[in-house]
């Protein structure tokens, strides 16, 4: 049977209410040497699952037998607005602020696989979100998606970067968008320049100083040397995209589709709250949102680096009584009350 034209394809994906979409060959990465200097030099911290499955995130014909062509989707979640800045507001990166996007993002991805092995039995179709070890951004920049910035992520030249990746793996030949232009900063540096934890160079980000790995990914006990920096960030970190020229809002980005499911619902999280939450108050927060990727301790942990830097700021009796008594009492987990610890040292 005759492939799908490009043009089909797109709709389809277009039909399921992604932003963007095109198609790329299937074909090895061209950043093999970075990855494995990247990985060589750790600076992926303690994210361990990247030290895995190396060789089929640098070739998606790995990850599925004789595939051809990679369908890369696009949603966007956000624009830039202003941020909650009330009294005891910890900050929500943008992207978990609405539904947990894998979710949201998966049941149309297998609709748009479910339509195509209908017309193709004999072919595979692997859809991935984030949990397929799948270089995205490189192949969204293959498929015209958008440019990868020096901040590492996909700018879309017109909306800009607040999107959400996701792919399908095929062994069907489709026939390959244009590429976006290699390079949409130009002689730009204001997210390296931003960054509050100087974790950016040109087209690279050293995890282990990056507010959104510290505060998502990393499990154990945050470097004293980032507590400033994380600022109000009690989940991920916006910094490099809001200052970025290309999500400034403009008449496209006005114009262009945000998926029903990325409407906030959590927009910020009330410090004080969180350091008396307790597993079950956390899952009941937490239902439906990608924030459950933060475990109880982690997100008490971070809580209380941002009650640090908001006590810096104003005097908070209430919030400065709650940290001392985590800091003393024999009962809290340890990488709370030494958070807590190192905050009232900080502080004195
Ligand atoms: S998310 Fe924040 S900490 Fe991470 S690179 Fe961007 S500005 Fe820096
Ligand atoms: S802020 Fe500037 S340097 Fe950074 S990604 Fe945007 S355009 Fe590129």
């Amino acid at each position: 049977m005759q492939a799908p034209t490009t043009q089909a394809v797109i709709d389809l994906c277009i039909s399921q209410g992604f932003a963007i979409a095109g198609v790329a060959s299937a074909t090895r990465s061209a950043h093999d040497d970075k990855l494995w200097q990247w990985l060589e030099d750790e600076k992926q911290g303690e994210m361990e699952w990247m030290n895995r499955n190396v060789d089929v995130r640098l070739d998606p014909r790995n990850l599925v037998e004789n595939a051809k062509s990679v369908i890369c989707i696009a949603d966007r979640y956000g624009i830039l607005e202003e941020d909650d800045n009330s009294h005891n507001s910890g900050k929500v990166a943008r992207y978990a602020q609405g539904k947990d996007y894998h979710k949201v993002m998966k049941k149309r991805l297998h609709a748009i696989c479910d339509t195509f092995k209908q017309q193709y039995p004999n072919e595979i179709f692997r859809s991935c979100v984030d949990t397929a070890p799948l270089l995205e951004r490189e192949f969204a920049q293959k498929a015209g998606i958008g440019s990868v910035g020096k901040h590492t992520l996909v700018i879309e030249q017109g909306i800009g970067s607040w999107l959400l990746l996701g792919a399908i793996v095929t062994t069907v030949e489709i026939q390959p968008s244009a590429p976006s232009a290699p390079d949409p900063c130009s002689t730009c540096t204001r997210c390296i320049d931003a960054c509050p934890t100087d974790a950016i160079t040109p087209w690279e980000v050293d995890a282990r100083k990056c507010i959104s790995y510290l505060t998502i990914e990393h499990r154990t006990a945050i470097d004293l040397a980032f507590y400033e920096g994380i600022g109000h960030w009690i989940f991920g970190c916006d910094i490099c995209q809001e200052v970025c020229p290309h999500n400034q809002p403009n008449e496209r980005s006005a114009h262009s589709v945000i998926h029903e499911a990325y409407a906030p619902v959590v927009k910020s999280l009330d410090v004080l709250d969180v350091l008396h939450w307790d597993e079950e108050a956390r899952m009941h927060h937490f239902r439906g949102s990608s924030m459950k990727r933060a475990k109880l301790n982690m997100i008490r942990r971070n809580a209380v680096i941002v009650a640090g830097n908001i006590l810096a700021e104003i005097d908070n009796p209430e919030l400065l009584a709650k940290i001392k008594e985590i800091a003393s009492s024999p009962s809290e987990d340890p990488l709370v009350s030494n958070a807590a610890k190192v905050v009232l040292k900080k502080k004195n």
